[in-house]
């Protein structure tokens, strides 16, 4: 369920019921003055750790040494952290040390922008000190204080900038771009993890390809942790992001990728770089497998129609060569990729998809029609084979699984034990097995 602004209210007046201040600070308050949905309500006190765990009956001590207690209200954790500041910036990241002040104005100094440094109480009231409200209205970024010391305490505030202009289509205020421009080259002291999770709020945004270009522009690239080979990228390609939906996510980095020019092991290696899960990279290397695979055997079927000296490419027996090619492309990577890969070809280049426009246009009734997916939804195991063909097993059990798989899911063969049984053997026949 997600947090209701009840929850959070009520949360707000236990606290100042008691005699201390609470206020939602942050991302919630921006959200909600966009008229956007709001994710996770932060709050803001100056009562201390102990006493808000003292305050309520369910609370977590998930981060005490930065002042941050999580509340379960109904269930639905809020994160209530004591009014802070961060001194002593090392290399260029954000402290591990934290200091807890009195007033909710030194809080919000501490904040990035702006727009990320505005409370609201709970009459609705907002403490605004650095006039974010104005910097909403008229979409911009804008550092709180001095910009290049914000940078320069911490490196990561600079991707976080062109994020949030990316995402809400705002504009980096001249200073604060200035600032960004001038200390480049921090952001090598910062995670790729960390900036990968910027990133990714980016990608999934509504702009991205606005994202990517500040990026460009930005000169941050050069010098991040992460190698992104920027000289072959097509901008094209690049330009459908936004056609492309943003879930799942890895659709959008998988063309990415392959606008940087990228094969399927060089997308691997990138995929690892940025430290994505290894359930993520696989995808991504078997959506470009598949697309390999499928453009392969359409280019092999051209040249042979041209040795046969046919006009007419699409032939019948093409059109079932590339049946055929697809839908074991289904059983081998998933009906899931499949349908990644249906989505990411509709925005792939002209001439890719043009030649790719049978399977393409087709996929999802061929997908559709298929009756089982993979080995898992035969109703028999290879042991079951061996004891009624009673020949040793050997190379010859996968390979006939396989083309079992394929008439089975393809609707020529019945999934039944009988069927499939009588069918092998018939299939050791043929190759004089038996
Ligand atoms: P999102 O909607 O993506 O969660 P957010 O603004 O809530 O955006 P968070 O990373 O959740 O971003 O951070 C919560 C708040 O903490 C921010 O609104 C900002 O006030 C502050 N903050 C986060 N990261 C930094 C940073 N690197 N430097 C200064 N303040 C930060
Ligand atoms: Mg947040």
């Amino acid at each position: 369920d997600p947090q209701t602004a009840e929850q959070g209210q009520s949360l707000l007046r236990r606290l100042t019921d008691q005699g201390y201040e609470g206020y939602f600070v942050g991302g919630c308050v921006r959200d909600e003055l966009m008229g956007r949905p709001v994710n996770d309500m932060d709050i803001a006190t100056n009562a201390t750790p102990e006493q808000v765990m003292a305050l309520f009956e369910r609370t977590i001590p998930t981060g005490l040494e930065h002042g941050t207690i999580t509340v379960l209200i109904e269930n639905e954790p809020f994160e209530v952290t004591t009014y802070r500041t961060e001194t002593e910036y090392v290399d260029h990241r954000r402290p591990e040390q934290v200091q807890f002040v009195r007033e909710l104005s030194e809080d919000l100094r501490r904040r990035d922008f702006t727009m990320n440094a505005i409370a609201r109480g709970i009459d609705g009231e907002y403490v605004d000190p650095f006039h974010g409200i104005e910097d909403l209205r008229n979409g911009i970024i804008r550092c709180v204080g001095i910009a290049d010391e914000r940078f320069e305490e911490d490196a990561l505030r600079m991707v976080r900038g062109i994020r949030f202009a990316s995402v809400f289509d705002f504009e980096i205020e001249q200073q604060t771009w200035q600032a960004l421009l001038n200390h480049q080259a921090l952001i090598k002291h910062i995670a790729t993890e960390r900036i990968r999770v910027e990133m990714e709020k980016m990608i999934a945004g509504p702009y991205p390809y606005h994202g990517i270009e500040l990026l460009l522009s930005s000169g941050l690239i050069p010098y991040m942790k992460v190698d992104v080979p920027c000289e072959k990228l097509n901008l094209d390609l690049l330009r459908s992001l936004e056609s492309l939906p943003s879930s799942p996510l890895v659709l959008r980095w998988t063309l990415i990728a392959l606008a940087l020019g990228m094969d399927e092991q060089q997308i691997k290696q990138y995929f690892k770089s940025w430290t994505f899960p290894n359930t993520i990279t696989d995808q991504a290397s078997k959506i470009v497998r598949m697309n390999q695979r499928l453009y392969d055997g359409i280019v092999e079927q051209e040249s042979v129609s041209l040795v046969e000296n046919e006009v007419v490419i699409e032939s019948t027996s093409s059109i079932d060569q590339s049946y055929v090619r697809f839908v074991s492309c289904v059983l081998d990577y998933g009906k899931e990729i499949a349908q990644h890969w249906r989505t990411l070809y509709a925005v792939l280049s002209s001439t890719q998809q043009q030649r790719l426009s049978t399977i393409g246009q087709q996929a999802d009734s061929w997908l559709e029609q298929l009756t089982i997916y993979s080995l898992a939804d035969l109703p028999i195991k290879g042991q079951e084979v061996l004891e009624y063909v009673k020949i040793p097993a050997g190379k010859w059990l996968g390979e006939l699984f396989n083309e079992i798989l394929l008439v089975v899911a393809t609707g020529q063969l019945e999934n039944n034990k009988e069927a499939i049984l009588h069918y092998a053997d018939q299939a050791l026949v043929r190759k004089g097995l038996r």
